[in-house]
């Protein structure tokens, strides 16, 4: 049967952090802050994927008070959840995510991180879609205090 996750994340940007977004690093005076390199587009897409195949989240299996996570590329996540999906036999079929930021500019950069984020899933880039959008200047996303990310995936699973 086909089943279909979601996902969300935010993180707060800071200065004296580099920034991650989708495995790609962005030049940009702040980056995001969190125990892993809080890669808020990787952070969404995994809890999709987690979703889709009914396995909770990420905060379930990466927790934040694991030392292994702290400041890991988050594209170990993907690798794990990559196991957890060939474990139970089922199969990514496509991603679809919409990053949420006032800056940095994202979708100069979303070429590299479709093929990041398709690499570690096993993915053809083709099913990795990436969209940016700004905040039109509301809140906290709109004064550049941090970056949200929305993320969709289905899974063919037996
Ligand atoms: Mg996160």
């Amino acid at each position: 049967m086909q089943c279909c996750g979601i996902g969300y994340d935010v993180h707060r940007l800071v200065t004296g952090r580099k920034c991650i977004l989708g495995g790609v690093e962005i030049p940009h005076p702040k980056g995001l802050e969190g125990h892993s390199d809080a890669d808020v587009l990787i952070h969404a897409i995994a809890d999709a994927i987690l979703g889709a195949i009914g396995e909770g989240d990420i905060g379930k299996h990466f927790p934040n008070s694991d030392p292994r996570w702290k400041d890991a590329p988050s594209r170990v996540f993907l690798s794990e959840i990559r196991h957890m999906l060939e474990g139970k036999g089922a199969r990514l079929l496509n991603i679809d995510a919409t990053v949420i930021a006032e800056a940095p500019k994202v979708l100069p950069h979303a070429p590299a991180m479709r093929s990041h984020i398709a690499g570690a899933l096993g993915l053809d880039p083709r099913h990795v879609n990436l969209k940016a959008t700004t905040n039109e200047g509301m809140g906290f996303i709109g004064r550049a205090e941090g970056i949200a990310a929305f993320a969709v995936a289905s899974v063919e699973a037996p």
